[in-house]
């Protein structure tokens, strides 16, 4: 068995063009692009090139449009997890709305894979303060684990004390693993290493010291990536309002390069692993903790 410090590495699948082009108006936001099986391959092939399995937080709407990918995705050996079905933030919904969400992608991804996914993890990491109410939902669905908590400034009112390490999330006799993403420290600090942007702006050095600091003994820091982070081409809009187009384009492709080839350094580092692989591997020592009502982790 490996002896390298462990990080569990997810990806949320969901198509780029079809979020943005819905979020600038496009009309035809919804249909398939070629873009995507592109970016799917890519990041297969890497995966298997570093012998390496992950978890897939399957959005529902993503899913809908690219079936085959999806099913490819569970062949290669990979876990299917669920990012609910249209990618709206848990708290722009009633707790019935965001039910019929999760219980929506939940079936596609049963219907595709025919394995019920029993992981969960909000779009945009959106349990926050106001939405507490989100794991009576995912404990009544029958969760075994959730993934949506990240302790970084760039989520306003997220949950107070979120911890580092994964704990029991006790929820009215109910409950379910929680995998906070991954923060390190750097020079006392604390540096939200989790992936997406803070991996193409954040030094290398850096960025591995705090890695190494997450990943002690009982930590499985989570790493999470979507697949356009890995397309070899540049992306882009179509249609919608120019300017936040080109603006959104530029985001978007800044040192998105970098990525993989960190991702081939830290899998020389360190293990890496699905939420599911972490399980059947990992002891039962998970701290229990509940949630007050103001939205703290106690
Ligand atoms: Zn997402």
């Amino acid at each position: 068995m490996s002896e390298r410090p462990r990080l569990v590495l997810t990806f949320d699948l969901e198509d780029w063009h079809q979020i943005v082009h819905r979020a600038l108006g496009v009309a035809e936001w919804d249909r398939p692009h070629p873009a995507f099986e592109r970016q799917v391959g890519v990041l297969l092939e890497l995966l298997e090139e570093l012998g390496v399995t992950g978890t897939f937080f399957v959005l529902g709407m993503c899913a809908k449009n690219y079936p085959d990918a999806v099913r490819e995705i569970a062949a290669r050996g990979h876990e299917l997890a669920s990012h609910g079905f249209a990618h709206v933030r848990v708290h722009d919904q009633t707790p019935d709305e965001f039910r019929r969400d999760v219980a929506a992608s939940v079936e596609l991804v049963e219907s595709l894979a025919g394995r019920r996914p029993v992981g969960y993890r909000a779009p945009a990491f959106s349990i926050t303060q106001e939405t507490v109410w989100a794991y009576d939902v995912l404990t009544d669905l029958g969760f075994a684990y959730d993934s949506s908590q990240y302790d970084t400034p760039r989520l306003p009112r997220r949950l107070a004390g979120i911890p580092s390490e994964p704990y029991r999330l006790e929820v009215d006799g109910k409950s379910l693993l929680e995998f906070p993403v991954a923060v390190g420290r750097w020079r006392g600090r604390p540096v939200p290493v989790g992936g997406g942007s803070y991996w193409r702006v954040l030094p290398r050095r850096v960025l591995f010291a705090a890695l190494r600091g997450a990943a002690g003994p009982n930590a499985a820091p989570v790493l999470y990536f979507h697949p356009y982070e890995f397309d070899p081409e540049p992306l882009r809009t179509e249609g919608g309002p120019r300017f936040r187009a080109s603006r959104q384009a530029l985001y978007w492709n800044a040192r998105r390069g970098r990525i993989a080839a960190l991702l081939r350094s830290a899998a020389r580092e360190f293990e890496l692993l699905s939420h599911e692989r972490y399980l059947a591997t990992a002891g039962s020592g998970a701290r229990s903790r509940s949630l007050s009502r103001e939205g703290a982790v106690v």
